[in-house]
């Protein structure tokens, strides 16, 4: 079924596309500055854009933004790279759509170029299939994901991010006693709200003795594999607003987390939830629920982070998406910069589909495989 959700709908996918060809392109890109997180450390950025043209002759664009290794998801860029080529796209091209199992970022790559494609075979944007007003500015957190920063070098890099127009900053940690010694640096000088995410490396009583620093909210304190109870009793044990995220992994997970009041806030990410419509729908879940939503990110190209801006935008997310302007990331990205207004918030992509079109010498620049599947 396709057409255009009503606004309490269930949002569903528009019929999958009669497939001619499907493009994979694997892209690497040197992000401007090294990119240090509990997980991982990276100085480019390696995605995988996905190509679906129907018979037709229309084409569709994903993004598939797995991680470069493991930790953070299982789903690292090879494993995406290995479920496309040898499994999702030879399946589409024979016209069946299922799922990789163990693939969520390619599966939902599959699913937004088939969202694109049908986008732009209608001549309508995303944003006007989704009801957002395209005219309304996007307001971004600024994620400083280096977890061992120096207090002064916190400060400084919160202070550029404010200058630029990022209306939060977030705080990556490992370690309570740095993150204390971070946030008192940016307190000391700025007025901006503090966020903070653990990526799960805490336990609960550390989580909740980070209650005085009265965070805007604090991000995946506990593992995965803490389960629903101990974040309910966390959430009773402390004033602080508790957002999800790697617990986050589905829709069903969400309606579970929710079921068992484990959270304030929902960090959706589309490239984990099964693409963009079922980010929506994550939302709209939050929405009816009461609890708040914002859409996290994954460090994509143009093209995921184009289509997350658009869900950024829903009146389901409460706080500002961790999805910057590229140009904080990238020098040159493989579509052109999504630009900013005079405040430093986001303008969205307001062309048909996800509003993006590759620059095709900037993705020869940077391609390092490349498979057309007919
Ligand atoms: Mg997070």
């Amino acid at each position: 079924m396709s057409g255009t959700p009503g606004r309490r709908d269930v949002l569903v996918s528009p019929d999958p596309p009669q497939v001619a060809s499907i493009e994979l392109i694997r892209v690497r890109v040197p992000l401007r500055s090294t990119h240090r997180s509990s997980h991982l450390t990276e100085s480019a950025r390696q995605s995988v854009l996905v190509r679906i043209t129907d018979v037709n002759g229309v084409t569709g664009t994903g993004e598939c933004p797995a991680l470069g290794a493991a930790g953070y998801v299982v789903e690292t860029i090879d494993v995406a790279w290995s479920a496309l080529s040898s499994d999702l796209a030879p399946s589409w091209l024979a016209g069946r759509h299922g799922m990789s199992i163990g693939a969520p970022c390619a599966t939902a790559a599959m699913a937004d170029a088939s969202l694109d494609l049908w986008l732009r075979s209608q001549h309508r944007s995303l944003a006007d299939w989704l009801g957002v007003d395209p005219a309304r500015p996007v307001r971004w957190c600024a994620v400083l994901a280096d977890v061992r920063l120096d207090p002064q070098t916190t400060l400084d890099r919160a202070r550029e991010a404010v200058d630029s127009g990022a209306s939060m900053v977030k705080l990556k940690f490992d370690d309570p006693a740095t993150l204390r010694r971070q946030v008192a640096a940016v307190r000391s000088e700025l007025a901006v709200p503090l966020a903070a995410d653990a990526n799960g490396t805490l336990d609960p009583r550390s989580a909740r003795e980070l209650d005085d620093l009265a965070l805007t909210y604090l991000e995946q304190p506990l593992p995965v594999a803490a389960g629903v109870e101990s974040y309910r009793q966390l959430r009773e044990d402390t004033d602080t607003p508790v957002a999800l995220d790697e617990s986050l992994t589905s829709l069903d997970a969400l309606a579970w987390a929710l079921r068992n009041d484990a959270l304030d806030l929902a960090s959706v990410k589309p490239a984990r939830m099964g693409g963009l419509v079922q980010a929506a729908n994550a939302i709209a879940l939050c929405s009816k629920d009461g609890v708040g939503a914002f859409v996290g990110g994954m460090f994509e190209l143009g093209v995921g982070r184009a289509g997350g801006l658009v869900l950024a935008s829903l009146p389901g997310c409460s706080e500002p998406t961790d999805l910057g302007p590229s140009q904080r990331y990238f020098d040159r990205d493989v579509v052109e910069p999504l630009r900013t207004d005079d405040g430093g918030a986001i303008t969205l992509p307001s062309g048909p589909g996800l509003g993006r079109v590759l620059d095709e010498e900037a993705v020869d620049l940077y391609t390092v495989d490349r498979l057309e599947l007919r």
